[in-house]
């Protein structure tokens, strides 16, 4: 008899058939046309991408592809990765590249997690760490951060004394308060038996140095950076991880042969050779930051958190912060993040602009302040 489409169903993974859906963001241009609005007259404050865009080498190496494109990529991403080592200050052999600091994330999970492993996570931080740790069927050990989002280091201790305990993941500059890890935290958090993963997506707004140079001396530290923020590269998907040389074999033996495409490689090495006129623009945007954050501390219903990235996280109180989203979208065109999470239901998140960008953000707040 032919199967029928409950028997096809039922050969799909049962914690896969079981897990929630995950729901993707709207993209943008669906969004400019939900709101009535073109793409252009839009103030896109709720990804934490580079308003500046990507470097105009890094442009111009794109527009130049026609002997390349045609072609796989180096599966070893070699250029690439001996730039990096220039600008990390580690050797090539330390670093793996991937599609996007996400890929990295879901290689990490594969080498470390079997079904039922141990993953800390400590929200509230990105939602990539319980989206991968649950496609890889983890325990998700959840410790969250105190008031402040400062880490709860004995809180994580006691959750690294469990059984088969392999990964910790922190985010630092976290998102989505841009609060940095404590270095005597990290000094202490080093000492448990797991690895350590901590993601510096935000490192270059930062303006503290990068964990990355205690790799070669850290049997159990990974570092995990992009180039989709400080270098504008969000849309090309390329990051990397810095691993202890005792990983690097086993990893490329689960890595995807072509994981980085010849545009994200080309756009991210011109980068690396652009940094001056790149790092000027992180300039602008920390300028930026600490403008946007006295301005929004003016405004009566939000408190704003100190930030070491390219966001700012608000407490709101006097309106629903969902209905504030809501409204800074319909009557103002203005995106910010919002959060459907128990502890950040009345937080909104705003990535940092450019001027005009905020001066229509603090505009838009004051009007709907006015109206309350
Ligand atoms: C944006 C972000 C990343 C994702 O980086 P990609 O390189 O774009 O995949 C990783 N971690 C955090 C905390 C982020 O906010």
């Amino acid at each position: 008899m032919k199967p029928t489409i409950e028997d096809a169903l039922n050969l799909i993974r049962p914690d896969i058939a079981g897990m929630e859906p995950y729901t993707p963001i709207v993209p943008f241009e669906v969004l400019s046309e939900q709101l009535g609005r073109r793409p252009e007259d839009l103030v896109k404050l709720d990804a934490n991408e580079n308003p500046y865009g990507p470097s105009p080498k890094a442009l111009a190496a794109m527009g130049k592809l026609d002997a390349t494109a045609h072609i796989y990529p180096d599966p070893e991403a070699r250029k690439l990765r001996e730039a990096l080592a220039d600008y990390v200050g580690v050797g090539a052999e330390y670093i793996m590249a991937g599609a996007g600091a996400d890929e990295i994330i879901d290689l990490l999970m594969r080498l470390f997690i079997q079904p039922g492993d141990g993953v800390i996570n400590c929200p509230p931080s990105f939602g990539m760490y319980p989206f991968d740790a649950a496609l890889h069927a983890a325990n998700l050990i959840e410790v969250p951060r105190r008031a402040d989002f400062s880490l709860d280091v004995e809180g994580i201790e006691w959750a690294a004394a469990q059984e088969n305990v392999k990964l910790l993941l922190v985010c630092s500059p976290n998102n989505p308060d841009g609060g940095l890890i404590a270095p005597d935290d990290l000094d202490r958090l080093l000492r448990l038996p797991l690895i350590v993963v901590v993601d510096e997506a935000y490192i270059e707004f930062g303006g503290v140095g990068s964990a990355s140079r205690r790799v070669s001396e850290t049997p159990n530290l990974i570092v995990l950076r992009t180039f989709s923020k400080w270098a504008g590269l969000a849309g090309l998907r390329v990051g990397y991880g810095v691993f202890p040389l005792h990983f690097m074999e086993h990893l490329w033996k689960i890595k995807q042969p072509y994981n980085v495409n010849v545009a994200a490689d080309a756009a991210a090495r011109a980068s690396l050779d652009d940094v001056e006129t790149l790092m000027a623009t992180v300039e602008l945007l920390k300028a930026e930051r600490e403008r946007l954050a006295a301005e929004l501390a003016a405004i009566p219903y939000l408190a704003p958190y100190p930030s070491r990235s390219n966001f700012i996280l608000c407490r709101v109180d006097g309106i629903e912060a969902g209905e504030l989203k809501h409204r800074l979208a319909e009557d103002y065109g203005i995106l910010v993040r919002y959060y459907r999470k128990a502890r950040l239901f009345d937080h909104v998140r705003f990535s940092v602009g450019k001027p005009e960008q905020t001066d229509r953000l603090i505009e838009a707040l004051q009007a709907i302040g006015e109206s309350l």
